[in-house]
Formats: structure tokens, C-alpha cells, sequence
């Protein structure tokens, strides 16, 4: 079977619709950490199994010798996820899955974000199972789903400087897993997945601008002021300064590697930058 981890969630629900489009639900798993938030997949006739990354024996029996299975990692920010993604990996190398894959961060990227990205794919690496690493650039939803703020204040803080980010829509990163988890032949391999072209912030002003029929400028602050921002609307100090590492990652061009990765395994070009605008402002 094609078993998918955080089923429930904003990419394993992208996943979980373009799967059931190629294969029959009862070929499908999806291990959710809430039964109640996945009864809608239950009753489309999916296998629905209860684990959660802290608790590593509820994984046990979660996998089956021969699944093609896709970690998608964890959102506790905070928490160890090299150890919770280990729980899953772990019963996954017990049952003999035939494939791994795992959605991780760019290879370009170096801000504390990406550690436990780097740190998971060891252990995968490691496990000696077949593995496929998704390292997936960030997604577009990112942005576009945080433009009440930059709406309020009619600006667009970040501390990126004129870096670029090659963003694509979380459907597009959802149908290369798809292709992964339901063709041949990448056993092992490696995709950096991103946008198919990269952006600044200054253009993403720009087209919000154009969208809204409003002045919305591109303001550029320094990693500490960015860091007193994020803290000044409640963000915990320690999260705000991974956020502000993230913008100075971007400035240093970390996140405009394209690869032409994502759009050769979906075999369509990426969602533009401007639709995902144009989506949220419709919302
Ligand atoms: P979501 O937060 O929507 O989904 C995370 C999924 O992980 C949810 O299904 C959640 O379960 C599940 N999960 C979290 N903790 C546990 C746990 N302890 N045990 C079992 N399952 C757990 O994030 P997205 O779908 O948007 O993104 C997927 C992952 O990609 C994120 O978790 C994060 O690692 C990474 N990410 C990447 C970004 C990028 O731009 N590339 C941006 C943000 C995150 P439940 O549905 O019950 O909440």
C-alpha cells in the first residue's frame, strides 16, 4: 500500500487528494495522530492508522513490508524531529518498505530550520532502506496566507534584503510526491524541488500592489528589527530568530537554487507566485 504520515494536514491533504485520483483508496494509508480530523478520508474508503511521532510504539504495525511510504515531517517546531521522525523511520525499517520518501528542506539551506531536515535525512540514509529525498523549497502559502498583516500596515516587512526565493504552491509539491509514490525508478535519489522561477520580495510588493489597486512597498529591515517585529506580535524570541535566520538565509541566495526538479517529475510548470496572490486575496 501507499501509506502517507500527517495525512491530515495542509500537504498531506494536497497528497491525499491527487493520490486517490491514480489509485484506488483501498490502496492507500494514512497515518494520522487524530482518527475524528481524518473521517473524511475514512469514509472515501482509506485506511486510516493512529500514531503519533512522540510516542514511537504507536507505530508499530503502522507499516507493512513492501509500502511505499511518505514521511511528511513534523510541524512541532521546538520539538526534537530528528527523534519523532526516527519513531516512524524506525517501524518503517522493521516492516521492509520498499520506499521512503521524506519531504525535506533545500540542500542550499543552512539556517536552523534545516537542521533537523539534514539530521532526519542522515538516519534515513543510514536505515539503508530505499529513500527518496523531497527537499522541498518553501511554499508559496507561506506568504500569501500571512497577507492580513501586510494588508493592515500596507507594507511588506522582511529581512531578506533583494534575496530571491524560488517558491511553489503546496499542490505542486504534493504532486511530485505523487509521482514518486506511484512511479519507478527513484530509489535513492535526490530532488530539490522549488518554484521554477525564483522572486524577490520588492516583486511580490510589486504584485501585490498591482492586485489590490494599492501603494504596497517592499520594506527591507535588519534580522534584529525583524526579530523585535515578530516578537512584538507574540512570537516566542526563540521562534522569531529562526524566522529572521530564514530571511537572512534568503538574502544570501539560499533559497534561489531552481533545479527544474519539481516541474520534470509533475511534468507541468510550477504554479506562479501570482496565482497564489490572487487565490489569497479571493479568501
Ligand atoms: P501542517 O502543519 O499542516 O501539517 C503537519 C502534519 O504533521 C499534520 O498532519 C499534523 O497532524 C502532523 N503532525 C504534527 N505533529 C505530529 C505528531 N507528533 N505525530 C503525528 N503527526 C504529527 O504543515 P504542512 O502540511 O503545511 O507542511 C508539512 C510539513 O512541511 C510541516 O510539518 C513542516 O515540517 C514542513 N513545512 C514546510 C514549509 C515549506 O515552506 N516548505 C512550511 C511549513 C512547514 P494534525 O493534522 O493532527 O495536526
Amino acid at each position: 500500500s501507499i501509506v502517507v504520515t500527517g495525512a491530515t494536514g495542509h500537504l498531506g491533504g494536497h497528497v491525499m487528494e491527487q493520490l486517490l485520483e491514480k489509485v484506488p483508496a483501498d490502496r492507500v494509508t494514512a497515518i494520522v495522530r487524530n482518527r475524528e480530523k481524518a473521517s473524511g478520508l475514512a469514509a472515501r474508503g482509506v485506511r486510516i492508522a493512529v500514531a503519533d511521532y512522540n510516542t514511537p510504539e504507536t507505530f508499530d504495525g503502522a507499516f507493512s513490508a513492501g509500502d511505499k511510504v511518505l514521511l511528511i515531517s513534523s510541524s512541532e517546531m521546538g520539538r526534537d524531529r530528528v527523534a519523532q521522525h526516527r519513531a516512524a523511520l524506525d517501524a518503517a525499517r522493521a516492516a521492509g518498505v520498499a520506499l521512503l520518501a521524506y519531504t525535506s528542506a533545500p540542500g542550499s539551506l543552512t539556517a536552523a530550520l534545516a537542521d533537523d531536515h539534514r539530521g532526519t535525512e542522515e538516519a534515513i540514509v543510514a536505515s539503508g532502506l530505499p529513500y527518496v529525498l523531497l527537499r522541498n523549497n518553501f511554499y508559496h502559502e507561506v506568504y500569501t496566507e500571512q497577507l492580513t498583516p501586510v494588508l493592515e500596515h500596507g507594507a511588506v516587512v522582511q529581512a531578506a534584503g533583494e534575496g530571491r526565493l524560488a517558491t511553489a504552491a503546496r499542490a505542486d509539491y504534493a504532486a511530485a510526491a505523487v509521482a514518486v509514490l506511484t512511479g519507478e525508478g527513484h530509489e535513492n535519489a535526490t530532488y530539490e524541488l522549488s518554484g521554477d522561477t525564483a522572486w524577490s520580495f520588492a516583486e511580490y510588493a510589486a504584485e501585490l500592489s498591482r492586485q489590490t489597486g494599492r501603494r504596497i512597498p517592499y520594506t527591507p529591515v535588519p534580522a534584529d528589527v525583524y526579530t523585535g517585529i515578530l516578537t512584538g506580535v507574540g512570537m516566542p524570541e526563540p521562534l522569531a530568530v529562526v524566522f529572521a535566520g530564514v530571511d537572512t538565509a534568503i538574502e544570501r541566495g539560499e533559497l534561489a537554487v531552481t533545479t527544474g526538479d519539481l516541474s520534470r517529475l509533475t511534468g507541468r510548470p510550477t504554479t506562479p507566485i501570482a496565482d497564489a496572490i490572487a487565490a489569497a486575496l479571493k479568501d
